[in-house]
């Protein structure tokens, strides 16, 4: 059963703002499993090492794909949830950047020169903190230690306070064919409680630009629950993106956690909009985009019908990694910087959280890693289980049997069980093929793959995530 929602009258038929509340739990959003917070400190650098020199002697040929975190930012976010570093000293990028040269030197030593990458992504932080000559040199560096494949996908998150039309020439230059602008809310007073004033003319003009310079695909990044947020002003953003037609949006709710996160202090608990008028806010945005031609690709994304993403969707043959959806096949994840998280083979690991630990680490000719996790037989079966529900909204019983040697129905037993209030709400449809997750299930995805969660069937701190919608 193909999964495919695309007009706004089958959107409202198929969900209440009633059942928007009724799934508004806490959830993970499985861009890996384990989720990171299973990640131990057992897991080692000898580990980290041992497997990539284990996918050196196995998977010569197969791609990889590259993550390089950028901490710096010029100025705070309140929202701000990432792991950052918030300085007007430009020169500490330089710095940084001979550290990420470390750190590629350690791994080609040990993958061996020459990989073939198919994905590379600059996150942050604000990877254009980065002046242009420094983020020539950090590609020159990649491009010098790894091959990069024509036709892959090359994505840079973009403040638009931080670029011009030169820049952005200077990123196409540079190889990169995705940009992704976080734009979070049009609305001035939302800008100004978030302190993250940009207004929209800048990222209209930016975007027009971007795509005379013909870069692939543009995404535009959104936030619902932000302060002084109302459903009335959330329209007003939602008409402008309506008018801006990114290729690919991305909506995330907001979940104010300042106890966790320090800069959401800064936001007074009182601007914040009600629970209803959250949800709300996404019924609406769900409504808009699917009535301006947007397909919903799954969680928190949506991307015009002939985006490949979009494309893959239709096609079953997207898949998920920590950027969240992708076109790509399930590769092995290169993490460069401070914090990042990668995977190699059956193993997902951390880098040191500060730049201290990460500088620290690097000096010693060491390989930054503070934590991680090799992942048990369990740990694989479920990852294809979860991968499957949210990338193809179909699972087979038999492709997890042939690929475990397990009788599904038995080592998943009580898990289907579970599922039976969800098939009941017409989230799903289980036969003697498999689960089949019907339209209005996609929309509570993460809800039904948290069922094959191991981790959470036993965990008390469902509170820790963020909220599921
Ligand atoms: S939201 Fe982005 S730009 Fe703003 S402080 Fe956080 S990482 Fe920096």
């Amino acid at each position: 059963m193909t999964v495919q929602l695309t007009k706004q009258e089958s959107f409202s038929q198929d969900i209440s703002i009633d059942m928007l509340q009724k799934y508004d739990v806490s959830g993970p959003r499985y861009t890996s499993y384990p989720t990171a917070d299973r990640f131990v400190e057992a897991f080692t650098e000898a580990d980290y090492i041992q497997a990539l020199e284990q996918r050196r002697d196995r998977n010569a040929g197969s791609p990889l794909s590259i993550y390089v975190h950028i901490p710096f930012c010029d100025s705070l976010c309140f929202y701000c949830a990432c792991n950052k570093i918030v300085t007007k000293h430009h020169e500490r990028s330089r710095e940084y950047l001979e550290y990420l040269r470390h750190e590629v030197d350690l791994h080609t030593a040990h993958l061996g020169k020459g990989q073939t990458i198919s994905q590379l992504h600059l996150g942050g932080g604000t990877p254009t903190f980065f002046s242009d000559d420094e983020l020539t040199e950090l590609m020159d560096m990649l491009k010098r230690s790894f091959n990069f494949v024509s036709g892959g996908e090359y994505s840079i998150e973009v403040d638009p306070r931080t670029v011009d039309e030169k820049r952005l020439a200077h990123l196409a230059k540079l190889g990169f064919n995705r940009l992704s602008f976080g734009v979070q809310d049009f609305d001035e007073d939302v800008q100004k409680a978030v302190h993250r004033v940009q207004p929209h003319e800048q990222v209209f003009e930016l975007v027009a630009q971007a795509r005379a310079l013909k870069f692939d695909s543009i995404n535009v990044d959104l936030i619902y629950g932000l302060p002084k947020q109302t459903p009335a002003s959330f329209n007003r953003t939602l008409q402008l993106i309506g008018e801006l037609k990114p290729d690919r949006i991305a909506l995330y709710a907001y979940a104010h956690l300042p106890e966790r996160f320090k800069p959401q202090r800064r936001i007074h608990a009182e601007d914040l909009p009600a629970a209803g008028e959250k949800v709300s806010m996404l019924s609406n945005a769900i409504a808009h985009f699917l009535s301006v031609d947007y397909v919903y690709v799954g969680m928190d994304h949506f991307a015009l019908p002939n985006d490949p993403l979009a494309v893959a969707k239709r096609q079953g043959r997207l898949h998920r990694n920590f950027q969240g959806y992708s076109t790509q096949p399930d590769c092995d994840l290169i993490a460069l910087g401070v914090s990042a998280i990668g995977r190699v083979g059956g193993t997902y690991s951390q880098n040191a959280k500060t730049l201290e630990d990460y500088y620290d680490s690097l000096r010693q000719g060491k390989m930054p890693i503070v934590r991680g996790i090799a992942l048990s037989k369990d740990d694989m079966v479920r990852r294809a289980v979860i991968m499957a529900l949210m990338c193809q909204g179909e699972l087979l019983f038999e492709s997890i049997e042939l690929a475990y040697l397990i009788d599904f129905k038995q080592y998943f037993a009580n898990e289907l069980n579970s599922l039976n209030a969800l098939q009941d709400e017409g989230m799903l449809e289980i036969d003697e093929q498999g689960i089949h997750i019907s339209s209005r299930g996609w929309f509570f995805v993460r809800a039904i793959a948290m069922k094959f969660d191991r981790y959470l069937l036993t965990d008390q701190n469902r509170a820790r995530f963020s909220k599921i919608i």
